[in-house]
């Protein structure tokens, strides 16, 4: 079965409410005959409004990061059962944003990414190398290292309900997006690696993040390994999103 298009906005630390809600209106109009998946990853404080806004449409709504526990002594942090509750149903984890600013770590997703499972809440799990080890060859090292590391709980048969984000960080909000053979490349290797781990690889949504724009969204997606995009800055322009859930066809 081919893979069905996952397009995500991840919002950051973006939009109050009420911005939440104005992209909303204006966003469900333009893509209400869209057949993609489309996932709208709001801060925290707006994602009951961006519930609340998409009910009765195909639009998704996911968190951009959550704790592994149910609840406890976590000041600061939220959990899968809160997400749910809000009728959340996906979890971006592990952004490198959150890696490198807040010490996100690979044994914490190791537990983040099961748990997420468990709650029945769809992990976009984002791996990506630096510029540094891609300038030093080690692109394939480092993508290998982070999902053998990051999955590691998740069972075989179960691989194929995590999306994962193929996010080279020089290229989040550089404005300098991969090159089509760069995203091919490794969104196949990621690829080879999933099926390594023994999952059904062909059924695993492998998205590329890293400056998508509407003009270049269309050479992105239609590459045979890339199957979505995890947009940042053109997912806070409803018309611009708009434009690349439908460059996904
Ligand atoms: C991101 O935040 O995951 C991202 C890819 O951002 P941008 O599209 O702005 O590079």
């Amino acid at each position: 079965m081919p893979r069905t298009p996952y397009i995500a906005a991840n919002w950051k630390m973006n939009k109050t409410v009420a911005e939440a809600a104005e992209f909303v209106d204006a966003l469900l109009p333009r893509i209400a005959a869209t057949q993609n998946d489309v996932v709208i990853c709001p801060p925290f404080t707006a994602l009951s409004e961006v519930v609340q806004r998409r009910y009765g449409t195909a639009v998704k709504v996911a968190a951009q990061n959550m704790h592994e526990e149910e609840s406890g002594a976590f000041t600061g942090e939220i959990s899968a059962p809160m997400l749910v509750e809000l009728d959340v149903e996906a979890v971006v984890l592990g952004h490198s944003e959150r890696r490198q600013f807040f010490g996100e770590t690979d044994e914490a997703l190791a537990r983040k990414v099961p748990a997420a499972l468990a709650a029945d809440l769809e992990p976009i799990l984002c791996v990506g190398e630096s510029e540094a080890a891609r300038d030093g060859g080690e692109t394939e090292e480092v993508l290998e290292r982070q999902l053998q590391a990051d999955l590691a709980g998740v069972e075989p048969t179960d691989l194929a309900r995590v999306v994962i984000a193929y996010e080279p960080i020089w290229a989040i909000g550089t404005g300098r997006a991969a090159t089509p053979e760069q995203a091919q490349e490794a969104c196949a290797y990621i690829r080879d690696v999933i099926r390594l781990r023994g999952g059904v690889a062909d059924d695993v949504r492998v998205l590329y993040g890293g400056s998508v724009k509407p003009a270049s969204a269309a050479e992105l997606l239609a590459l045979p390994d890339v199957d979505g995009a995890l947009v940042g800055g053109a997912a806070l322009d409803p018309e611009d999103f708009a434009a690349i859930v439908e460059a996904a066809g």
